[in-house]
């Protein structure tokens, strides 16, 4: 598998906010979406290659139970129910990160934290957008994943407007548990987040929906690898 990188921090969003985690990033991302904050990882090759007992070597350098599978979109990735067997096999709590385009069944993943895109992610450059509109929702998988794992659905959000779009789609998708539902700002700085961390409070109060916390912005102010 093409790694970006493997390095151990607090995990920084959703309901596992601040837990210590190793973070095994995977390279490749089709989407695209114009508020990415790990764009160094969108390309396949963009790392080395480890092998599966590698990255779980590289893993185990730091006594922590929590690993996240992150990308890129690593639910793209052939090889990755063999990454989180190996994983849980060594007793690793496992999170999959993933915008939830697509689904891969008998994971032994402990949370599948899916981060469905709305439209505040397709970006300008019409030559990408397209093809980002296209596939940023699949609401086939994201029904699969809601049914088959414990999850948690993270929404990235700019504005109250968004709110309509968020309804639609858990109303579409169906079965989706609110006390698992997430809003977190859209902010790649910590002046950004402060700015609109009270407009999704908000938005939290009137919706129950839980805010989540970013909290590689407010302590790193989104340093790679911290
Ligand atoms: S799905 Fe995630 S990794 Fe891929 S472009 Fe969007 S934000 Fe970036």
């Amino acid at each position: 598998m093409v790694i970006n990188e493997i390095f151990y921090s607090l995990q920084g969003e959703g309901f596992l906010a601040g837990v210590p985690s190793v973070f095994v990033r995977l390279a490749g991302c089709p989407l695209r979406c114009q508020w990415c904050d790990t764009k160094y990882a969108w390309d396949e090759t963009a790392g080395a290659e480890y092998s599966i007992s590698e990255i779980v070597r590289a893993v185990q350098q730091w006594p922590c139970r929590f690993v996240v599978v992150t990308g890129g979109e690593p639910m793209i990735k052939p090889d990755l129910p063999q990454l989180v067997r190996e994983l849980k096999t060594a007793g690793k709590h496992i999170t999959i990160e993933t915008a939830g385009i697509t689904f891969i069944p008998n994971m032994s993943c402990d949370l599948m934290s899916i981060n469905p895109k709305l439209s505040n992610s397709t970006p300008s450059d019409p030559a990408i957008a397209s093809s980002h509109e296209a596939s940023r929702l699949n609401l086939a998988a994201l029904r699969d994943l809601i049914n088959n794992y414990n999850y948690q659905i993270r929404f990235v959000v700019n504005s109250h407007a968004d709110l309509e779009e968020i309804s639609q789609i858990l109303e579409k998708v169906g079965n989706v548990d609110p006390k698992k539902v997430m809003l977190m700002p859209q902010a790649a700085t910590k002046n950004e987040m402060s700015a609109k961390s009270p407009i999704v409070a908000e938005m939290c109060k009137r919706t129950g929906f839980a805010f989540s916390q970013r909290l590689q912005i407010l302590l790193w102010n989104n340093e790679r690898g911290k």
